[in-house]
């Protein structure tokens, strides 16, 4: 028996990185998936097809989630497509690295934008389909930085912080209507949103600094959301799941 088997996945900014393998995950476990993404166009398409070769249905919708309007027309497409939401992945997200004095208030306007309103406008379209359904898992990407901070991240961090304590209030608030809200904390992979901090010459250095002795995988984090989301989880809600190979721990 497959985990997602005959479920509906909405995953925000799947075209790549840590969505893309949670929705490739989510279609092998038998989910059918809306995927999103903001300008990634071919990289979508690539992946509906994708996930049409493992036998699920899977369309893709282009919406930038820190639109109100065009994120309800997302959560609005997934439905007229499959008819409702079992599973949401709040994923997209964007990052700025610098030090906070050079940084613009337009850049921390673009990481509130996308990685805290994207998050709200996309959950507030999805709940009262899930309400009425009296069940549904939301799953926020949030960041070990939203823990620990880092230097260069002030604003970043801040948003991740503002995830982790949202899921926890919102996850005691829907509770009682069956539904799970719970995050997901990456840390030390490499996608195209941290290449330039994590170059392939350094890799092996920050490696040498995890307990695990190496670097994480997109499919790390896909595992996490496939826990979260699957029944395996039933019991868990308002927590967070550290997928960083054992760089912070408390
Ligand atoms: P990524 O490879 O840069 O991919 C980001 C995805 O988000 C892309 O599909 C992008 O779509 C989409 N996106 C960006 N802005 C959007 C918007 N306004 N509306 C809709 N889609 C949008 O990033 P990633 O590393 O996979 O990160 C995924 C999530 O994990 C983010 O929330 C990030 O903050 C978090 N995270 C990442 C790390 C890490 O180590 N990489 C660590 C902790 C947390 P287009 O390309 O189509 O624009």
């Amino acid at each position: 028996m497959m985990r997602l088997d005959g479920q509906v996945a909405l995953v925000t900014g799947a075209s790549k990185g840590f969505g893309r393998s949670t929705a490739l995950l989510f279609a092998q476990e038998g989910a059918d998936v809306i995927i999103n993404y903001r300008s990634s166009g071919e990289e979508a398409a690539k992946l509906v097809a994708e996930v049409e070769r493992l036998g699920r249905r899977c369309v893709a919708v282009q919406a930038d989630v820190s639109d109100e309007g065009q994120a309800s027309r997302l959560v609005e497409s997934a439905i007229a497509a499959f008819g409702r939401i079992d599973v949401l992945v709040n994923n997209a997200g964007v990052m700025e690295v610098k030090p906070f004095a050079e940084q613009t208030p337009a850049a921390w306007e673009a990481m509130i934008a996308v990685n805290i309103f994207g998050p709200l406008y996309v959950t507030r379209a999805v709940l009262p389909l899930m309400i009425e359904r009296g069940r549904g898992s939301i799953i926020n990407l949030a960041s070990q930085l939203g823990h620990v901070g880092g230097e260069n991240f002030a604003v970043y961090s801040g948003t991740k912080g503002f995830v982790l304590a949202y899921t926890k209030s919102l996850a005691r608030e829907v509770g009682p209507h069956g539904i799970r809200v719970n995050a997901v904390c990456p840390g030390s992979i490499v996608t195209d949103m941290n290449l330039s901090i994590f170059p392939p010459d350094r890799q092996a250095q920050k490696a040498q600094e995890l307990p695990l002795r190496h670097m994480g995988d997109p499919l790390d984090v896909a595992y996490a959301a496939l826990y979260l989301a699957a029944e395996e989880s039933k019991f868990m809600t308002g927590q967070c799941v550290d997928v960083n190979g054992g760089s912070t721990m408390a």
